[in-house]
């Protein structure tokens, strides 16, 4: 028994073993059931998605000799029977009624007058001479006006069916005449389970898992699927996840998640290391930049307690989801999005991949403002992040070198330094800040309505912490808190301040803060300042620059 061909030994043979055009099915069954036949059927679908083996069936269906037994009992009578004369010849591919083209290979108008002119005999063994043209839209153009002349006038016992995967380039006029039938992309659930079928009756060894990575694979196409199988089963005993993997050129589940808690962690030696071992070296770019999308999606939702793609190990996705935190996974996912058109432009995209995954751990942004060269000298790659990032839980008490009433100096100095140093969102976040010393840490603090920016502001920690220490003092800590009232961003009520909620440092969130006189006096200023803003000075605003570079005219908005 040959192990090779799947496809053509699993060739589809009833309306049954095909998956997952259930409408199409309905309408074919139909018009046998009412016999109500239309003259031309055109069928049309990405590759693979079934078009000609289903015609091929509806083909059978159309002679089978048990139709009009199939018409009184409908339930009772499967159709196409297999066992009739007409039925066996279909399987041998010797009905003398049934006629495929391949159009791509026959194109010209000669090929379609042959047709033309044995559509007028009547049929030996069927009721119906059934001409299938797979490809049609291959026919050149005098093919398609000849074609069109006897489908205008069909004879009564032909039949004509088109396959397609590009409906468009069918003339119109041809289109028109048809009885036309979409075939939508086969689910990866249908084809998984088509695929189980298969492998339980050839007595293939398969994981579960391993099964749907092909059918995925497979893009709506049991055939793709089935070639794959079949290139996993001549170098492996067993299709299992592992040389799925290796066939494919993927990186195995376990790597993946060492790769992502690597780049969670920080920690630039690991995926250093990983990037330079040998599975990462056998991949190619495209096939891991997917593969880096395909767990942040999965690991997204399965913190939402969803198992989205049963291709990746349920435990280790679950397990990748309990370590990395929401923030991450959008950080990386908006980092590598931004980045995307970079990738298909370079010409070392492995490079640009690798210096990314660096990028995430430094927490930089310089590669997606690699034009802005001053802005890259500017950001600190530091891969060591301050102990800042996770200041709600870790502030550490230190002597208090500040006293309430410096403060305000203080948060002054540090906004001059600071505008130097970082992008002008930023600045202009830090500019709306109120700066409020308490016990051993400067909270910054900001309106409620800001919060979404949050991680903005911590991503951003490492282009301004060096001057924070220099103003504050090495040993000064900060915390940022978001006051639910947002009102106080109004300069006309600072006096609302009094009643600031605190939302975010548990060890704080039940004391009250009263803010000084000196404090409200600086945030006036500051909203004062950020109103008269000027962006003319281009070193100072190279991005706003660059924008208003690009995009001369009047710019009302630059987020
Ligand atoms: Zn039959």
């Amino acid at each position: 028994m040959s192990i090779l061909n799947l496809t053509r030994k699993f060739r589809i043979l009833s309306f049954e073993e095909i998956v997952g055009q259930q409408l199409v099915i309905r309408m074919l069954k139909n018009s046998l059931y009412t016999d109500r036949l239309f003259p031309v059927y055109l069928f049309f679908g990405q590759h693979g998605c079934g078009k000609t083996s289903i015609a091929r069936v509806f083909g059978m269906a159309v002679n089978c000799k048990s139709l009009s037994l199939f018409r009184k009992t409908p339930k009772k009578q499967i159709i196409p029977c297999l066992h009739c004369d007409s039925c066996l010849a279909m399987q041998k591919n010797s009905h003398p009624d049934f006629i495929e083209i391949d159009a791509a290979s026959y194109t010209g108008v000669d090929n379609i007058r042959a047709i033309i002119e044995s559509a007028s005999y009547l049929p030996v063994i069927g009721s119906k001479k059934i001409y299938l043209i797979d490809e049609a839209h291959m026919l050149s153009k005098a093919s398609f006006n000849a074609l069109l002349k006897i489908l205008e006038e069909p004879p009564a016992n032909a039949l004509f069916m088109l396959a397609t995967t590009d409906v468009e380039k069918i003339i119109d006029t041809v289109r028109s005449r048809c009885f036309q039938l979409f075939l939508r992309p086969i689910a990866s659930q249908d084809i998984q389970n088509r695929l189980t079928i298969i492998a339980q009756a050839e007595q293939i060894q398969y994981d579960t898992e391993a099964l749907w990575v092909i059918a995925e694979q497979g893009n709506g196409s049991v055939r793709d699927a089935l070639n794959l199988i079949e290139r996993v089963r001549s170098a492996y005993p067993k299709i299992s996840l592992d040389a799925v993997y290796q066939v494919l050129g993927k990186i195995n589940d376990l790597l993946m998640k060492e790769l992502f808690i690597a780049l969670y962690q920080k920690n630039k030696n690991a995926i250093v290391k990983l990037l330079s071992s040998e599975a990462f070296a056998h991949t190619t770019p495209t096939v891991l930049w997917r593969q880096v999308f395909q767990f942040l999606r999965a690991a997204w939702y399965a913190k939402q307690g969803v198992e989205i793609d049963k291709g990746i190990e349920a435990a280790i996705i679950s397990e990748l989801a309990n370590i990395c935190s929401t923030e991450f996974l959008g950080y990386v996912t908006a980092l590598l999005y931004k980045n995307e058109i970079q990738l298909l432009k370079t010409n070392t995209p492995r490079f640009f991949i690798e210096h990314l995954f660096i990028a995430i751990v430094t927490r930089t942004e310089a590669l997606a403002y690699e034009n802005d060269h001053t802005n890259i000298q500017k950001k600190k790659t530091d891969p060591v992040l301050s102990s800042a990032v996770d200041t709600t839980e870790k502030i550490i008490c230190v002597p208090n070198t500040i006293s309430t009433s410096s403060i305000a100096d203080h948060a002054k100095r540090f906004l001059v330094e600071v505008q130097q140093a970082v992008t002008p969102m930023i600045y202009s976040l830090l500019n709306q800040a109120h700066f409020v010393v308490k016990q051993e840490v400067v909270l910054i603090i900001l309106p409620q309505s800001l919060r979404m920016l949050e991680d903005v502001l911590k991503e951003s920690e490492s282009t301004w912490i060096d001057i924070f220490k220099k103003v504050f003092g090495s040993k000064i800590h900060y915390a940022y808190q978001f006051t639910k009232d947002t009102t106080c961003i109004d300069e006309k009520k600072p006096t609302i301040h009094k009643n600031m909620e605190t939302t975010t440092i548990d060890s704080l969130e039940n004391k009250t803060i009263s803010l000084n006189t000196t404090n409200t006096r600086l945030y006036n200023e500051q909203i004062q300042t950020k109103n008269k803003t000027d962006f003319t000075d281009a070193s100072k605003w190279p991005q706003v620059n660059l924008i208003l570079k690009y995009f001369p005219g009047t710019t009302t908005f630059i987020e």
